[in-house]
């Protein structure tokens, strides 16, 4: 069995994280895949929003048509 040191970080994905001064917990791989997810994440939250808002705007229109009527 390997003892293993308290100090040293390991990824999720197993890479053993070299630089002391990484607060993440993630090695320079993960850092950039988790800002892609991120990004995924946040373009993901937009279009939600955009979805949302335009379905504010159709029922505005509907009701500017009754009103029209
Ligand atoms: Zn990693």
């Amino acid at each position: 069995m390997k003892k293993k040191n308290k100090s040293e970080k390991v990824c999720p994905c197993g890479r053993i994280i070299t630089d002391p001064k990484n607060k993440t917990g993630l090695c320079p791989k993960c850092q950039k895949t988790g800002v892609n997810i991120g990004g995924a994440l946040g373009l993901a939250g937009i279009v939600i929003l955009v979805k949302k808002h335009s379905g504010k705007i159709m029922k505005g229109a509907i009701n500017v048509v009754k009103n029209l009527k």
